[in-house]
């Protein structure tokens, strides 16, 4: 007879099985640096057009990136990139993406579909395995970005994409002007707050008109519906891309837009509008070393100077903040001594604690309002000496003696 078990073993098991998947994941993944999903509330407004158009401009600005179509039920993917009819290999119990150009690699449920007109009959379970096939099983190697495109509206596939990934950087919201009073774009942007996903920004596709023959730009539904959307839920707006015939023939044609018609108005449009997603990067960089912590102390011959103003060179300390301990150092040479020149320096180092023996007011001040702490007092020893008893909260501190 068939052992029975109870609901807590159960549990334990699917606890068990999800850290395994989970675990699977992580270490699939492990080599993508960023991972953007791009989401929109209903279909038709772009929102492919937009994914394959920033994966490519991400790869045109020298990314190593790729291309993940969640799309079960209408992948457009294959389409778009003129990739329809490519098979699938695998290898090593992996499956290898299709290599688009040198830097974009594409996944999409369109390359496993033999017929591309039947329907797929799928339910929630069955959506979930493919989606996890998608994350654990691909090859994706090394990436800078992994561009999800998201099927439309708030159901089972964007849920299965953002639980699974568990750790994406954020969505870009595609939406079109005619449909921000329509509650599809605001259920969207809840359903990021909702999982705890960043909004990377709001994008207004097929706002205003390009004549194909004078490239003039009319705006036919007007106002800033978009940027005041964005506003209400506080989230950054990118910017608007116009209705531009040329979009549809290169859809058609599968040759990504902003590719083939680099030097057309709306392809310089396109750039402004992602250009910040691209920043995002380096301000989750920027995120990521604000969190460190990084000790400066201004040397004289090697040791801590007592006169500020007299330091030849600057001990970049770095912290592993969790062990309390030392983790490398860099000597680095300032710039001239002008007033307000070494706390903008030190900053631009990301440098958050001064450790000085002597120090003016008026630069202390300047330090401050460079979100840099300042310690003063500290006797002249080796930079090494004075971070450990720093961190060990045993940093002895004298008189102010150099206040110059
Ligand atoms: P979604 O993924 O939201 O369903 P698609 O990206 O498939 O939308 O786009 C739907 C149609 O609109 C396609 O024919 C596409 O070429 C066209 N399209 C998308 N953006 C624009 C645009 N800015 N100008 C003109 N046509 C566009």
């Amino acid at each position: 007879m068939a052992k029975e078990m109870n609901t807590d073993q159960i549990n334990e098991e699917q606890k068990v099985q999800m850290q395994a998947e989970q675990e699977q994941i992580k270490q699939n993944m492990k080599h993508i640096k960023h991972q953007i999903l791009v989401l929109s509330g209903k279909g038709g407004v772009g929102k492919s057009s937009i994914a394959v158009n920033l994966a490519v401009w991400l790869s045109m600005q020298g990314k190593k990136v790729g291309l993940l179509d969640v799309d079960i039920h209408g992948p457009s993917i294959p389409k778009l990139l003129n990739l329809e009819g490519r098979k699938l290999q695998g290898r090593e119990n992996k499956i290898e993406p299709i290599v688009y150009s040198d830097t974009l690699k594409v996944m999409s449920i369109g390359f496993m579909i033999q017929d591309e007109n039947a329907a797929l009959i799928w339910r929630g379970p069955m959506k979930h395995h493919v989606i996890k096939q998608f994350v654990s099983e691909v090859s994706w190697g090394d990436l800078d970005y992994l561009i999800v495109d998201c099927p439309p509206g708030t159901g089972d596939e964007p849920l299965s994409i953002v639980q699974l990934l568990g750790k994406a950087d954020g969505a870009v919201v595609v939406t079109t002007p005619q449909q921000l009073a329509v509650t599809d774009v605001k259920k969207c942007l809840t359903f990021c707050k909702q999982l705890n996903l960043p909004v990377l920004g709001v994008i207004e596709n097929m706002a205003g008109f390009v004549c194909s023959h004078c490239n003039q730009r009319t705006d036919i539904f007007g106002g800033d519906g978009g940027k005041q959307m964005a506003k209400e839920f506080n989230v950054p707006f990118l910017g608007s891309i116009p209705i531009d015939p040329n979009m549809v023939a290169a859809a058609d044609l599968g040759k990504p837009f902003i590719y083939y018609n680099k030097q057309s108005p709306t392809a310089q449009t396109i750039n402004y509008v992602f250009e910040p997603l691209l920043q995002s990067d380096k301000q989750i960089e920027t995120h990521n070393q604000e969190n460190k912590m990084k000790i400066a102390i201004p040397l004289a011959q090697g040791k801590l100077t007592l006169h500020f103003g007299h330091c030849e060179q600057f001990a970049i300390i770095d912290i592993n903040e969790e062990t309390k301990e030392i983790a490398g150092r860099e000597d680095l040479t300032p710039p001239a001594h002008e007033p307000g020149v070494l706390p903008q320096w030190l900053h631009e180092q990301n440098v958050n604690v001064i450790i000085a023996g002597g120090m003016g007011q008026r630069a202390q001040q300047l330090f401050t309002q460079n979100d840099i702490k300042v310690v003063v007092g500290a006797s002249s020893s080796t930079p090494e000496e004075l971070v450990l008893a720093y961190l060990q909260d045993t940093l002895q501190t004298g008189d102010n003696i150099c206040d110059h």
